[in-house]
């Protein structure tokens, strides 16, 4: 009868040992987890923390008793693996209740140790009222802090994944929240102009966002009452949340003197066997293949913590199983807004050397005839010559996920961006369009790979107006939107007047059309192609992908609107007016901008269509526009 010994008993390790007893029903197995829980859901904290799950025992999947029953594994809990001696396979085992210690033997083992939150040694971090969140007890720590001391403000460091939830958490329980971060942009997977959309809507729901900016000091007595930034400014605070990433859990790998990969974690190969064959090891500290570079990467993440944990279960118990790589496919929701991407972002791709383009989107999520059609952005990166898929990113507010998962199909397949456009998606007016934003997102990379269309980023424009390039630059939206605010040094040349006015333009002359998503700018683009201009670009994604360029708010709590006797209310007493059925807003904005985002209650008139549909509008009513 084989001996196999599993350390750690989250994401990893569980499946580990579970996964060993249905390929061995007769092995012994034993698991150590030094916490007092077994199997449970991290990911779950931040709502666990909010009240959103009520139970703590709906986050405990398992407990040693139900894994014993099901499985006949020994779990212990409170037991901590000190030490691995490879020589004699045994392992060091502190009992944390007792303080004993013990050895125990293995045929084979796997270590699932996870990884740590960084906690960065400066002046105030041991203050009580910082925390980090990744164990129950860290968790439960929080609601007992918040229960008693009732803060009112919270500073959340790292503006990641785990931050941005627990921003949601904090703002749900009431606490006014700031949220700090060293980079430049919110979710540092994303690219820039993506994480955007995410701050922008953060901002407007009344998230206090601190951007490009580190954290030096906590200042207080026993408990923190303000952070010092590398700034010099101070967030006052009453408690803190440090979720600044995390780094993987090595000591016992390297002691043990296991091979560290060139990525940082433990190396393994697609058996998850260390560079011991009777080591396996699985989880946030091993190493996995990129699929999208080939290359050694770490991706902290619960799917494939289970799946390497699964096959490192397999291997230690005497069947083959392999995990062969990972492409770092991940999604949030906060506040109301959902981020997700998979595969490469285009940061990603400069750094592993690919030759790339970006193409953004921005489509309904659903059919727009149809309530409550919302704005989906997607950015693809694609490879430049075969056009395959290398990432997406997606930020919305419904449907996002679905849309996530099946580009992430798409990056695993080796898909190119010809393939997505011939998908066949499942359509009705309440789940999508019948050109889904995928194929949307297919069709307009396709055009540019075609060369039916030259497109041209935000970031590429910047450089041409840095580089003081001779171009005229012509927005093709309706009179009404380039009032409302337009690119720098833009002409007007609206698309329906665009052949009327061709003589306007200078055919010989480098010409930028752009729009507001990038429709009507490639509609442009081909009028001018055909008409003999030379040298055209359509600005990729339209001015909702160059928001830092256009340097204008969208529609938020702070605005004020106009009533039909002239007077401005601000949106918040406009949405207690509503509820009065002798009211009527209307939001004279075009489709597009609508659908993007609007005050909830209005209906649309555009200003274009406003004196054809003028008869539609009730007299007996105050009209607010
Ligand atoms: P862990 O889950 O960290 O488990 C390792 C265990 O090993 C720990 O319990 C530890 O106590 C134990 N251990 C360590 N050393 C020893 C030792 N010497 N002896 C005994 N025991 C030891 N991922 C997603 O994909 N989606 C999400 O939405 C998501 N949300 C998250 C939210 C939060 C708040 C957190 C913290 C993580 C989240 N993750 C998410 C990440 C995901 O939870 C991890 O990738 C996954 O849990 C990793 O599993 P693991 O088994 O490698 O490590």
């Amino acid at each position: 009868m084989s001996k196999i010994v599993v350390i750690g008993c989250v994401a990893g390790g569980a499946s580990a040992a579970a996964k060993a007893r249905r390929v061995d029903e007769q092995a012994e197995i034993v698991v150590f987890e030094k916490g007092p829980y077994v199997s449970f859901a991290n990911c779950g904290l931040p709502y666990y923390i909010s009240g959103q799950i009520p139970h703590k025992k709906s986050l405990l999947l398992q407990t040693p008793e139900s894994f014993w029953k099901r499985f006949r594994v020994q779990i212990r809990v409170l037991h901590e693996v000190l030490k691995i001696d490879r020589e004699s396979k045994t392992v060091i085992v502190k009992n944390l209740q007792t303080l004993s210690e013990f050895e125990e033997k293995y045929d084979t083992l796997v270590l699932s140790p996870g990884a740590q939150a960084v906690v960065p040694p400066m002046p105030g971090i041991t203050l009580s009222n910082i925390f980090t969140v990744k164990t129950v007890p860290e968790a439960d720590l929080i609601k007992g802090y918040i229960e008693k001391n009732k803060p009112k403000t919270a500073a959340v460091i790292g503006a990641g994944f785990i931050g941005l939830e627990m921003a949601e958490a904090l703002h749900m329980l009431g606490l006014h929240v700031t949220v700090i971060e060293k980079l430049p942009q919110v979710l540092p997977p994303l690219d820039a102009e993506m994480a955007d959309f995410v701050s922008r809507h953060l901002m407007r729901k009344g998230i206090h966002l601190v951007l490009n900016d580190g954290i030096k000091a906590f200042h207080g007595d026993n408990t923190a009452n303000a952070l010092e930034l590398e700034s010099g400014n101070r967030v006052p605070m009453d408690l803190a949340i440090l979720s600044i990433g995390v780094r993987p859990e090595l000591k016992l790998a390297k002691e043990a003197g296991l091979t560290i990969g060139e990525a940082g974690g433990i190396e393994v190969d697609e058996c998850q066997q260390t560079s011991d064959p009777s080591v396996f090891a699985a989880g946030d500290a091993v190493e996995s293949i990129s699929y999208v570079s080939d290359h050694k990467t770490r991706i902290p993440l619960a799917g494939p913590a289970n799946k390497q944990g699964r096959a490192a279960g397999a291997n230690a118990a005497g069947q083959k199983l392999f995990f062969t790589g990972a492409q770092g496919t991940a999604i949030v929701k906060t506040m109301g807004i959902t981020a997700a991407k998979t595969g490469f972002s285009a940061r990603e791709a400069v750094q592993a050397g690919f030759k790339f383009f970006e193409s953004y989107t921005h489509s309904s999520d659903h059919a727009t005839y149809y309530p409550g059609a919302d704005t989906m952005h997607i950015k693809l990166v694609v490879e430049q010559d075969s056009g395959r898929v290398l990432g997406a990113q997606i930020v919305g507010k419904e449907g996002v996920d679905k849309r996530i998962d099946v580009l992430a199909a798409a990056v695993f397949s080796d898909l190119k961006v010809f393939d997505l456009e011939k998908l066949d998606l499942a359509y009705a007016p309440q789940f999508s369009s019948a050109k889904d934003p995928v194929i949307m997102a297919g069709f307009a990379a396709s055009n540019v790979l075609r060369k039916d269309v030259q497109t041209l980023t935000c970031e590429g424009l910047k450089k041409k107006i840095d580089q003081k390039e001779n171009f005229q630059l012509v927005d093709v939206r309706t009179p009404g939107e380039f009032a409302s605010g337009h690119l720098p040094g833009a002409v007007s040349v609206p698309i329906d007047d665009l052949r009327e006015r061709i003589s306007e333009l200078d055919s010989q002359k480098q010409t930028i059309v752009y729009c507001r998503v990038g429709l009507r700018g490639y509609l442009a683009y081909r009028i001018l192609k055909q008409n003999g201009f030379q040298e055209i670009y359509n600005l990729s994604g339209g001015i909702l992908s160059c928001q830092a360029l256009m340097g204008q708010e969208q529609p938020g709590e702070q605005m004020h609107v106009k009533t039909s006797h002239g007077e401005t209310v601000p949106v918040q007493a406009l949405k207690q007016i509503m509820t009065d059925k002798s009211c009527l807003a209307i939001d004279v904005r075009e489709k597009d901008e609508f659908s993007y985002e609007h005050i909830q209650g209005t209906s649309l008139f555009p200003l274009s269509r406003l004196s054809s549909q003028i008869r539609s509008l009730p007299k007996d009513k105050a009209l607010y526009v």
